[in-house]
């Protein structure tokens, strides 16, 4: 059967992003000669219908991308509960003609779906039985297609790696955070943070694991002691003795002991006070968390997630069980809803039942790894090193131009191999310090407070080693006697050691395991999706946008914004992807003079009708000839008056700042392998060199010799790109009016 009338309605908590995902489902519905509706208020309103059930237009979900909560309304509804509530949604839904629903909301909203979509057969015969529809009506619609995506900030969803929100709500907690370490910092005080999850300690780990945080308390792993007051008061003494000014304690709100007591903030307050003999503050972050405009990640997976929710409407049959949209290792999948329902619920049952490990194994394999991660960047002092086990010199550099999130990988990584019992060398001036030995060794102490510094501490810079200087490193690395090297970089960063490994049949020292660790905010790099520092650009260039975009309210104007990247068009998509913008320009597809006439001619038709501002992003290395200042002179000329453009060149604000949530979090994931690898192959039978990088499986390492197979050398860029395929989805949404309708 053709779909014809599809609804979307957001339920429950809010969650940032929401609104992305239904401009996405609307438009992608309107592109696909769909009728769409927006239920308003959640299940209330389809409950109450009337007009509270409104189609949408085109336009009528412009300008929402980067505004926080739900525009089209949520709330809790009791009615929605009972059978009767549901009778009288069902037939709101005949009376609109409506087959198809698309609801965005956590698992309380999405297991009211699964029971509606049960009882529709029904609720219909009931319907028909009372008088209220016709058996007509009723044989027209005997089938309701549901497909769910999840709002919620606590990323609390089995099935999928993010759930719309949650990502938001991080940007919220770490800012919080980092606020409250340096005025902690300041003077020499102890807080404790309150932050949201019931039965899900997912942001509190991230938080802690993005932070400074010295302790965490979360739902699924409740300390192992019964005093681990004590433990924890402990702790934080060491913390100070060791020369910490602040001390934090991240506490979700679901935390408990092994006993299932719940673990609330005042009663921390109250050991940590008596035990510390200092004042202690308490900040609850409560609905700050909800709020504030949608991070770019949450856009884009709002956008892509409500984009395949309709897909998924159309490819549904009558026996088709409701879908569930997810995110699995960077791409957008579907598995059963009630199947992914169940599974959250056992979590929340396990805790209840004070079943922890399984709360942890029901969690996911990275969940726990991330855990095990934090227990070590929490130690205030590192282990001894176990008798017997042979203690190695691992050296640490940045290389490339500097990424947002290399302090954080190399924090992580230090903490990491002197945890393991190992010295640590930070090397000064990427290669340069290699070449020139400026080296020092590093304690536990000497990266604290690095997780959430932009720039690189250590120096980094983009000299590659070529003639005299292998014999420089050679002798530095013989006389250090490192037995294994992280480089932590760009693009520079990869060839470096790529040619140290080619030199190696001339220099026997170069016979050290070296691993190679992504962090470029141009995302330019083989073997991973995504670099470090490319997320924190992203969140850079759209919170820029957005302000560019306020500034024209008035005007009728067009904006070239161009973006970094060099000759990878990631930034410039997935930014326009963010922001709305209607024409990416990036160097992957060139520029012709034919498609300028076709842009021109668009933006002259838009303005002609009304419309107020166009955006087009591009990439800095689009087109040698046809610039940004050639293109922004060309449509000003061919405007007519109609409009003005001007352009905007963002420069090097994208390569500062503090990192995102996100690439604290994958720097400290990545480094930690990086230095498991090391540890594990620096013998000299296993002394292979890798690059790390997150995958669509995972966390993968490939050998340094693959680079060559998978890198594009000429433009310096992998040859396979996988965020390729979503242009045709940014191409879609950001049109000025969908194609069924262009006469
Ligand atoms: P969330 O969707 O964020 O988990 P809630 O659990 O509060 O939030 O659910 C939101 C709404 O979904 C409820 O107010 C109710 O209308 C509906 N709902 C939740 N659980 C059920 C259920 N078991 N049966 C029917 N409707 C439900």
């Amino acid at each position: 059967m053709a779909i014809q009338r599809l609804a979307v309605l957001t339920s429950g908590g809010d969650a940032s992003g929401m609104n992305a995902a239904v401009r996405a489902v609307v438009r992608t519905a309107l592109d696909r000669g769909v009728e769409v509706f927006a239920i308003y208020e959640g299940y209330q309103g389809l409950v109450d219908g009337g007009d509270r059930i409104r189609p949408m237009s085109w336009d009528s979900v412009g300008g929402i991308l980067n505004r926080g909560g739900t525009v089209i309304g949520t709330a809790r509804c009791e009615a929605f509960r009972t059978h009767e509530g549901r009778r009288a949604a069902a037939r709101n839904l005949l009376e609109h003609e409506i087959d198809s629903l698309v609801i965005i909301g956590g698992d309380g909203s999405l297991t009211g779906a699964n029971i509606f979509r049960q009882e529709w057969p029904q609720l219909l015969a009931e319907l028909v039985e009372l008088g209220q529809v016709t058996p007509e009506v009723v044989a027209r619609r005997t089938n309701l297609t549901i497909v769910g995506l999840v709002g919620s900030i606590d990323n609390d969803m089995h099935g999928t790696d993010m759930t719309i929100g949650a990502d938001t709500a991080l940007h919220r907690i770490t800012e919080a955070v980092d606020a409250i370490s340096s005025t902690a910092a300041s003077h020499q005080r102890t807080f404790v943070v309150k932050v949201m999850g019931r039965n899900c300690g997912y942001l509190a780990l991230m938080a802690a694991l993005a932070t400074g945080a010295e302790w965490v308390l979360i739902p699924e792993n409740p300390p192992a002691m019964d005093n681990w007051e004590e433990k924890m008061c402990a702790d934080l003494k060491a913390g100070r003795k060791a020369g910490r000014r602040d001390s934090i304690v991240i506490v979700a709100e679901g935390a408990r002991d092994r006993n299932g007591n719940i673990i609330g903030s005042s009663y921390l307050q109250k050991v940590l006070e008596e035990n510390l003999h200092e004042e202690v503050r308490v900040t609850v972050l409560g609905h700050v968390q909800r709020g504030g405009s949608p991070s770019a990640f949450d856009r884009n997976l709002g956008t892509l997630m409500g984009h395949a929710a309709v897909e998924t409407v159309l490819a549904a049959t009558p026996e088709s069980e409701p879908q569930l949209i997810c995110l699995r290792g960077n791409r957008i999948t579907r598995a059963p809803l009630m199947k992914c329902v169940e599974q959250t619920r056992a979590v929340a049952d396990a805790i209840t039942r004070h079943e922890y490990e399984r709360a942890m194994d029901l969690r996911g394999g990275s969940f726990k790894e991330a855990f095990r991660t934090l227990r070590t960047m929490l130690r205030s002092l590192p282990h001894e090193l176990p008798a017997g086990q042979k203690q190695l010199r691992l050296a640490v550099l940045n290389a490339g131009a500097p990424a947002p999130g290399m302090n954080t990988a190399v924090r992580a990584a230090v903490r990491i191999g002197l945890d393991r019992g190992h010295i640590m060398l930070g090397v000064s001036n990427g290669f340069k310090g290699l070449i020139e030995d400026q080296i020092t060794e590093m304690n536990w102490m000497s990266v604290n407070g690095w997780a959430s510094m932009g720039g690189s501490v250590l120096g980094t810079n983009r000299e590659v080693p070529h003639g005299r200087d292998f014999y420089a490193i050679a002798r530095t690395i013989e006389q250090r006697a490192i037995n294994g090297l992280l480089v932590i970089g760009g693009y520079s960063g990869y060839q470096a050691p790529y040619r140290l490994f080619r030199e190696l049949p001339n220099y026997p020292a170069f016979n050290i395991p070296i691993i190679c660790l992504p962090a470029t905010i141009s995302n330019n790099l083989p073997g991973s999706e995504l670099s470090i520092g490319a997320d924190t650009a992203l969140n850079t260039i759209v919170d820029a946008v957005d302000k560019i975009k306020e500034s024209a309210v008035a005007l009728r104007r067009c904006y070239i914004v161009e973006v970094m990247g060099r000759r990878c068009g990631y930034l410039a998509l997935m930014s326009g992807l963010a922001t709305g913008a209607e024409r990416v320009y990036m160097h992957e597809e060139g520029i012709r003079l034919n498609d300028l006439q076709i842009d021109v001619k668009e933006l002259v038709t838009g303005f002609k009708h009304g419309k107020r501002l166009g955006l087009l992003m591009r990439n800095e290395e689009a087109h040698p000839v046809y610039t940004t200042n050639v293109l922004c002179a060309l449509f000003d000329a061919e405007s007519d008056g109609l409009f003005d453009v001007r352009q905007t060149i963002l420069g090097h604000m994208q390569q500062g700042g503090g990192p995102s949530p996100f690439d604290r979090i994958q720097a400290t994931r990545l480094a930690a392998r990086c230095i498991d690898y090391l540890i594990e192959h620096a013998q000299p039978e296993l002394c292979d060199s890798a690059y790390i990088g997150l995958e669509a499986g995972g966390i993968q390492i490939h050998p340094l010799e693959d680079m060559p197979k998978m890198l594009d050398e000429v433009n310096q860029r992998p040859k396979q790109e996988w965020w390729m395929d979503l242009r045709s989805i940014a191409k879609v949404l950001a049109q000025p009016m969908p194609q069924t309708q262009v006469s």
